[in-house]
């Protein structure tokens, strides 16, 4: 199977004739080729963004919705295919891709459709006169996803783009190419306006950077690393290049006494190792009220060890491999790391003996909030576990990290779960839940976690210029 870039309505291949490999991570194997992007494939993307844009910009937002909600249709036609492809891809289980994440996107599509046609602005009355605000779409945009929810990030960045009226170059990650690529067939076969979505593959540096830093991109949506994130920040400040970045996390999970975390265990391992903890709001740093610490850890640890590990294929599984050799890499780096500074590990620590990259999961104790084991993202299957006495000790251990996406907290008393929301340095708080998604609500995180929001109006308003227009009455 080889994967071309999307362009114009049409699949190419790369200008340069390179390919790279895509692997099945339970398996180890290559399975596919990408494109290998280069700044030709980039440009000539672009400018087919650019003769689209026009168009799309000025067609009623009705139409632009029901393109979307035609492409939602076509998707959900293609479920099991689709959900089937992300398995393989990512390695995630099919289960998972098939009830959640491929829904996901349709419901991106879909939200976004309707958001198209409900967007307003604002008008001021005043004294003087009237102001009113244009909110006009920027004409090309670019967004980079990361592999680690391919279609559904993919998707969360390209929707509104596309319902607020622009053209859009995407570049997925070429860890997981294989479901953006197949949505190409699905534009092609219900005739969408060619050249208003293109897919360029490739390397960062060699796809991502020339699409940051041409002059026709007028913003960039980027989800991915903290040091890429960085970077393309660097890149773009420049150039004052509107730019949203939605980067990693070390999100904390903060178990009170008084909560009924028996009855929630099961959710706050999901938290933890859903997508083998490869989930940019998996809890890592497990907190928990010193009290009920002993009998905290000995109970996640019984249900850590009773996850079912294995092909993403099987319904049974839970939990699949790494997405990729170097990512595993990583985690196993991490793991020496985490017994190098004097952690305990209380269960998993090991790959596990079979091909493809499988970790199994991970908990640990023992490591204080100052170590790189509990500073850094490890983006896999383990957990930490550090014990508090009150809520400031918790507030504490939960903000002492750079980053600041999302948070957890369990306990049945209001007060404090109001205090908690108030106090902790991050971006989303859920409480007594984890993962509870309203497209609605703003998404994203502080310091090391990003820059902007995305999601519901905050996403259509990224995606448009504000205009304000005053008119002087009487
Ligand atoms: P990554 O930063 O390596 O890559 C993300 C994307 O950026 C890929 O498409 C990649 O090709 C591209 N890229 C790489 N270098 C680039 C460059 N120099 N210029 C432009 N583009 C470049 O991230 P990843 O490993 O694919 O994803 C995992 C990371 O993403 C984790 O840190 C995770 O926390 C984060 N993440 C964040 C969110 C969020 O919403 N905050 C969601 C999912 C994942």
């Amino acid at each position: 199977m080889r994967l071309g870039h999307f362009i114009a309505g049409e699949y190419r291949d790369p200008s340069g004739g390179q390919w790279l490999d895509v692997f099945d991570p339970a398996r180890g194997e290559a399975f596919a080729q990408v494109a290998r992007g280069s700044v030709q494939d980039v440009d000539a993307a672009i400018a087919a963004a650019e003769a689209a844009a026009p168009a799309w910009a000025v067609l009623p937002t009705t139409e632009r919705a029901r393109w979307m909600e035609r492409l939602a249709d076509a998707l959900e036609a293609r479920l099991d295919d689709f959900a089937h492809a992300e398995a393989r891809d990512g390695g995630k289980p099919y289960k998972l891709a098939r009830e959640a994440e491929i829904p996901r996107a349709i419901s991106n599509l879909r939200f976004f459709a309707h958001a198209a046609t409900q967007f307003a602005s604002e008008s001021h009355h005043g004294q003087a006169g009237l102001n009113y605000t244009l909110r006009q779409p920027l004409g090309v945009v670019a967004t980079i996803s990361p592999w680690n929810l391919p279609l559904y990030l993919f998707t969360w960045k390209i929707a509104p783009a596309l319902a607020a009226g622009n053209a859009v170059v995407a570049k997925p990650s070429e860890v997981t190419p294989v479901t953006a690529t197949m949505l190409g067939e699905l534009m092609q076969q219900i005739g969408f306006p060619p050249g208003v979505l293109n897919i360029v593959h490739g390397l960062g540096p060699e796809v991502g950077e020339p699409l940051v830093v041409d002059a026709r991109v007028k913003a960039v949506s980027f989800t991915g690393s903290t040091a890429v994130g960085r970077r393309i920040a660097g890149l773009a400040a420049p150039m004052l290049k509107k730019v949203s970045l939605e980067l990693g996390g070390k999100n904390p999970t903060l178990v009170f006494t008084d909560s009924h975390w028996r009855d929630h265990l099961d959710t706050i391992v999901r938290s933890a190792f859903q997508n083998s903890g490869q989930i940019c709001l998996c809890g890592s740093r497990i907190l928990v009220e010193r009290r009920i610490y002993a009998e905290f850890r000995d109970a996640l640890v019984e249900r850590v060890l009773a996850l079912r590990v294995g092909d993403p294929m099987d319904d049974d599984s839970q939990m699949g491999p790494l997405v990729s050799q170097a990512h595993f890499d990583k985690v196993i780096a991490a793991l020496a790391r985490i017994r190098e500074e004097g952690g305990r590990v209380l269960c998993g620590g090991h790959t596990l003996d079979r091909p493809g990259w499988f970790v199994a999961p991970t908990v640990v104790e023992g490591l204080g909030p100052d170590c790189a084991s509990n500073r850094d993202e490890i983006f896999g299957p383990v957990v930490t576990l550090q014990a508090f006495d009150n809520d400031d000790e918790a507030l504490a251990l939960a903000n002492a990290s750079e980053y600041g996406l999302a948070a957890s907290v369990w306990t049945n008393d209001l007060n404090r779960a109001h205090r908690m929301a108030a106090g902790l340095r991050v971006g989303m708080v859920w409480i007594n839940t984890w993962l509870m998604r309203d497209l609605r609500t703003p998404f994203g995180g502080v310091g090391a976690s990003g820059l902007g929001r995305e999601g519901g109006l905050e996403a259509m308003r990224f995606f448009t210029d504000a205009k304000n227009v005053g008119i002087q009455i009487g």
